[in-house]
């Protein structure tokens, strides 16, 4: 049976958007993405100020796969486009008490490593990993591919193989729990319990479940794409663009036109456009509350707790540390009372974990030579309407002593140039809900059933994708949400 070509509006540039306009428009259909902002990317984005260049968002890389699969799928080869490296050092963990871990990425070299440093034994630490494995193999099938709408989905092969394992899964336990169980060392907990935030999530809620985040980066790799993670968002414009999506930029969409419960097209400012099908890329809390404001919106989903926040400090610093990694975390003393600041009392403690991430470590043209530029980031509470100046101006101070303390440097005589992003900044830049880093937070055992599904069930024509829908926030998450979504349109020949 041959199907008509599709005009599809995609709103809203993140990547799940661009992936999704990519995929459509492989199989043939016509693609508009219209973007409120000058640039694409969302919250894979870039700043460049003063010779420094900083990745806005995201730095950690991980399945670079589901990136080149977007080449592929086009009949390009990824290499002549996009280029990225495994990191040999996945990251430097650093302690108060002076104590320095390198995760390499090598497992020989990463197991004598965490062993030696705190004393585990090696055996805990393979199995760990092993269980993290596991835990992928039978799982990222169902959770992070596939559609949970899809009945078929509980029933295929996959599914009932992994019904038989259930009690392994943790679905019962927190991860925290399930880590002490493993481990003796409060260093080597801390270290896996940190994998909790890779979704936004708290280690001391989080099902141990989310001991499958580990094998991603520790196993597979963390990636370091060729001229930053921007680089994504550029190379991927590009790939739509050549297969012919149009991107409307500084078009913010304003509503979705509905016919009755069927989508007919989008409303902007200045005009009225008719679409065949319609993907919204916003936030799914404000597409609901903006784009749809006649619907009633399935509260239970829109009100589940939102993943935490983040406040970033992009130092551009006048001096380069050789003791630094691209990745590097400086751990709190007490993490159990960081998350209970930052889920439970909705504020931050006095001693946060802190994040440097330095591109200038790969890509030396992010700073001036000699120089460093320093993506700082601690995790915070959503935006739930606190005072951001005050604690903003709290955590620069305990931020730069930690770091100063640590690195026997006074920091803050070599920060030479300094940009600030809060939660707030996130919300109001890329409409996300309280400024969550990813939708919704994974802090219980149904959480990844309680995410928005692609598919509009009760508005024929309109679809979902991006972070704040199944399966979930990061990258590799809104790449698989583009393409669960991608399969329910149909391939249609390209006109000549
Ligand atoms: P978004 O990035 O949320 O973008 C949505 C886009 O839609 C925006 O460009 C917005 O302007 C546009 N838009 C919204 N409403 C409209 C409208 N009405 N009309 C037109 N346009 C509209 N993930 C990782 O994998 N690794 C990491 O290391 C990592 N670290 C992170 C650090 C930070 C500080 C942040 C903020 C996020 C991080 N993430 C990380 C998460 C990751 O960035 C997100 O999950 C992902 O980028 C979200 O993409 P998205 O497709 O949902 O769209």
């Amino acid at each position: 049976m041959s199907h008509k070509r599709l005009e599809i509006a995609v709103i809203g540039s993140g990547i799940a958007g661009i992936a999704a306009a990519i995929r459509l428009a492989i199989k043939g259909h016509e693609v508009t993405v219209f973007e409120a902002h000058a640039t694409p990317g969302g919250k894979l984005n870039q700043i460049s100020t003063s010779g420094y260049r900083f990745d806005a968002g995201p730095s950690l890389l991980t399945l670079p796969s589901l990136i080149d699969e977007l080449f592929e799928i086009a009949g390009e080869n990824p290499e002549d486009h996009f280029q990225y490296e495994q990191l040999d050092t996945n990251c430097h963990y650093f302690f108060e008490d002076n104590t320095a871990i390198k995760a390499y990425s090598d497992q020989t070299k990463l197991i004598h490593e965490l062993a030696a440093k705190t004393g585990e034994s090696p055996d805990a630490i393979v199995r760990h990993l092993r269980h993290s494995q596991m835990l992928f193999e039978n799982l990222s099938g169902l959770f992070m591919f596939r559609s949970l709408n899809d009945p078929g989905t509980y029933f295929s092969k996959q599914a009932l193989k992994a019904y038989l394992k259930i009690p392994q899964f943790g679905f019962f336990k927190t991860m925290n729990r399930a880590n002490e169980q493993r481990f003796d060392s409060p260093k080597l907990i801390q270290l896996f319990n940190r994998y909790a935030t890779y979704n936004g999530s708290d280690p001391y809620q989080t099902p141990a479940t989310m001991n499958i985040i580990p094998h991603l980066e520790m196993s597979i790799g963390a990636y370091f794409p060729r001229g930053g993670m921007y680089s994504i968002t550029s190379a991927l414009v590009k790939l739509a663009e050549r297969k012919g999506v149009k991107f409307r930029f500084k078009t913010r969409v304003n509503r979705i036109i509905l016919n009755g419960k069927k989508a007919i097209g989008i409303a902007t400012k200045s005009d009225e456009e008719r679409f065949d099908k319609v993907i919204s890329n916003m936030d799914i809390v404000n597409s609901y509350k903006h784009l749809l404001p006649d619907i009633t919106p399935p509260k239970f989903l829109l009100n589940q707790p939102k993943s935490s926040s983040a406040l970033i400090f992009y130092w551009g610093v006048k001096r380069q540390f050789d003791q630094l990694d691209v990745h590097n975390i400086f751990f709190s003393e007490d993490y159990k009372k960081e998350f209970d600041h930052i889920f439970q009392k909705g504020n931050l403690c006095n001693d946060p974990t802190i994040y440097v991430n330095i591109t200038s470590k790969k890509n030396t043209s992010d700073a001036p030579s000699g120089c460093e530029n320093w993506f700082v980031m601690i995790n915070t509470p959503n935006n739930q309407g606190q005072n951001w100046d005050e604690l903003i101006a709290q955590s620069r101070k305990v931020i730069l002593e930690k770091l100063s303390r640590n690195l026997k440097t006074n920091i803050s005589e070599l920060i030479e140039v300094e940009e600030i992003l809060d939660p707030r900044q996130i919300e109001s830049k890329t409409s996300s809900s309280l400024g969550a880093l990813y939708g919704n937070s994974s802090n219980n055992l149904f959480a990844a059933f309680l995410r928005h599904a692609n598919k509009s069930a009760r508005i024929k024509n309109l679809f979902f994708c991006g972070g704040s829908v199944h399966p979930g926030g990061g990258i590799p998450m809104c790449l698989s949400s583009a393409k669960i979504l991608s399969e329910h349109f149909p391939q249609v020949a390209r006109q000549a």
